[in-house]
């Protein structure tokens, strides 16, 4: 009865078409869950399959770490990383999708769900950190569920040591996307958006910057799938 009782609201739900993730989990570096997207945002996989998902922290009114100085959001350069390493990984063959190709809301569970919905082998969320003193840089990184991400976390975060600033290693975080995807995830901070040097560095205009975490990222995506 109560079973039956289930089904016949989910279905109701998949027909509104509203079945949409509770996301509520903050993250390091700031940010709440926002909720909602766009259509076809819900779980879907925008390549049809991936090999690797990456996920561009914040989006749309939720900016993630600010640097007011400086001009920078962080959902912006976040999205720049990831186009950057999406275009490293497929210059190595592999297939990878973003969970936002803009400046667009994402539920923290949704993006989990994309990477599902992908089949991908690996999950990762991009991110920069932030602090309200501008000497803080350092990199970090963090896993969901110790038995799926832990070991994926620790190689990234070896990967993240060639950004040359101080390392502090991988932390537990239950993060929704993290929790949500099936397959080894990790959340990157790369680095502190709200540091003056990384700030300089990121707006010099040439992306340089931007494509070190960019490749940092991509080789610790290579040092997992190849092995
Ligand atoms: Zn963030």
């Amino acid at each position: 009865m109560m079973k039956m009782w289930r089904i016949v609201v989910l279905v109701m739900l998949l027909i509104a078409g509203s079945v949409a993730p509770v996301a509520a989990q903050g993250k390091p570096g700031g940010g709440g869950g926002g909720n909602g997207g766009g259509p076809g945002s819900g779980g879907t996989c925008p390549t049809g399959t991936a090999d690797v998902v990456l996920d561009p922290g914040h989006g749309d009114g939720d900016p993630g770490a600010v640097n007011s100085e400086y001009d920078l959001l962080e959902k912006n350069v976040n999205l720049d990383i990831a186009y950057q390493t999406m275009a490293i990984l497929e210059s190595h063959g592999y297939i990878v999708a973003l969970t936002r190709y803009g400046d667009t809301a994402l539920g923290n569970s949704e993006r989990g769900a994309i990477a599902n919905a992908c089949g991908a082998s690996v999950f990762v969320e991009i991110h920069l950190n932030g602090s309200t003193d501008p000497s803080v840089n350092f990199t970090s990184n963090f896993y969901g569920k110790k038995n799926k991400d832990l070991a994926f976390s620790q190689t990234m975060n070896g990967a993240l040591s060639s950004l040359d600033i101080p390392n502090n290693g991988v932390g537990q975080f239950a993060n929704g996307g993290l929790l949500h995807a099936d397959m080894p995830s990790t959340l990157v901070e790369a680095v502190f958006l709200t540091n003056s040097g990384e700030a300089e560095l990121l707006t010099d205009g040439t992306g340089s910057r931007q494509g070190q975490i960019a490749q940092a990222i991509a080789n610790g995506v290579l040092a997992q799938v190849v092995g």
